[in-house]
């Protein structure tokens, strides 16, 4: 492991999001207790000149000292519930230095203590010394652990996440995680061309996410941001796997800003690999039940719009009437947060009553405009309050 320089630093808050939540990892609030990142993968676009990560980015370490204060400030006084996401793409919550920082085990206390549902994004196993807080989370809102895992076996990974944990060593820790009843994921990427693209290799990896029974595969390509990003990963090609340079070349040779590989390679990919982990019945989405219960039904009938979208479409089922009513769920939703968030003597659980009622007394279909969308979520969100009244009047008993 290379020495690296400690900077540390004070925050004054963590991300907080008023509008409508982030659909593709379903959180609402984030923080990270870093900057910069240790482990050191050869593609991490954390390095891009648009992250103005200062110095090295492999050593020069940021340390939010006052995270966990910070942190407790926040969840004392946040209005809305939510799932609160912990990782940033420039950072993992467990790089090494965590080890004498433990700045991880009073964020999960603080979590814990406030209730709130969590979902954390790591590539090290470290993260099984505070399996025992992250379960009594779990137990209290929910706790979801994600892993990124995209090599078959270890010999190519030690190249480009030379300090990150092991493939074994974070199937162990996803499985010590299920074995405890907590929900895990598996973000399969960045997916590296001409490496691990391979149907044979995108097989057995589906292959051990299903054997430990994870709740979700999110597969992804690589990004290559031209500049910092780029460079440092054609610099480990050209070092260790010299006949693909010139493949790489090309395929990245668009310089988009986002740092996408040329889209009839993000196709054949993700068609290639999302066909294997629908093959093998994991979902491509977080799952409802993974944030089901842990935000307000206004913002989870929002998740499930999108998703649904995203998928029917992706069957070739016609979405127009579902992008309507998404479209005018939303506006209607993004002025009714703005008009709550003005009045703070209001409380969110009326916008939350209030949008429950809209849809057991019908009213919804002025913005739905669409029965069979209704009948659904009549289905999905009454029944689930009816579940949650019995569940509350039980607990008082
Ligand atoms: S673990 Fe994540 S943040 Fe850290 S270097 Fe790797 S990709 Fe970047």
């Amino acid at each position: 492991m290379v020495s690296i320089n400690k900077h540390y630093i004070d925050v004054k808050s963590i991300k907080k999001n008023t509008g409508l939540p982030d659909t593709y990892f379903v959180s609402k609030f984030g923080f990270s207790p870093y900057k910069a990142c240790q482990h050191s993968c050869k593609y991490c676009d954390g390095r891009s000149e648009k992250y103005y990560v200062e110095g090295d980015f492999e050593k020069d370490i940021t340390i939010r000292k006052n995270i966990p204060d910070i942190l407790e400030q926040s969840l004392k006084k946040f209005r809305e519930k939510g799932i609160i996401g912990i990782s940033s793409g420039v950072s993992d919550p467990y790089q090494p230095l965590e080890h004498s920082e433990k700045m991880m085990i009073d964020c999960a206390k603080i979590i814990s203590h406030y209730k709130y549902p969590a979902m954390l994004f790591t590539k090290s196993n470290m993260v099984l010394r505070d399996i025992d807080l992250w379960e009594e989370v779990h137990k209290k809102a929910g706790f979801t652990l994600m892993m990124s895992i995209v090599y078959p076996d270890d010999k190519i990974r030690k190249i480009f996440e030379p300090y990150a944990s092991s493939v074994e060593e974070r199937l162990r820790t996803l499985k010590a995680f299920k074995d405890r009843g907590m929900s895990v994921g598996v973000l399969a990427m960045p997916i590296l061309p001409f490496l691990t693209d391979h149907p044979d290799q995108l097989l057995k990896m589906t292959k051990q996410y299903q054997e430990i029974g994870v709740d979700v595969v999110m597969p992804g390509s690589m990004t290559l941001r031209p500049g910092i990003n780029k460079n440092t990963y054609f610099d480990v090609i050209e070092k260790n796997f010299p006949k693909l340079l010139k493949k790489y070349q090309d395929l990245y040779s668009e310089n988009r800003q986002s740092g996408s590989p040329k889209n009839y390679y993000v196709n054949r990919v993700h068609s290639t690999f999302g066909k294997i982990i629908s093959e093998h019945h994991m979902p491509q989405h977080i799952p409802h039940r993974l944030y089901k219960n842990r935000m307000p039904v206004y913002d989870e009938i929002y998740i499930l719009m999108t998703h649904m979208i995203k998928i029917y479409d992706h069957r070739g089922v016609n979405v127009d009437k579902l992008v309507i009513a998404k479209k005018n769920y939303s506006k209607w939703l993004v002025d009714e947060k703005k008009f709550y968030n003005r009045r703070r003597n209001l409380s969110f659980d009326e916008l939350e009553s209030k949008v429950i009622n809209m849809i057991d007394n019908n009213t919804v279909m002025t913005l739905f405009k669409n029965e069979k969308l209704l009948n659904f979520f009549k289905k999905v969100i009454l029944e689930q309050q009816v579940f949650n009244y019995v569940t509350l009047k039980l607990e008082k008993y």
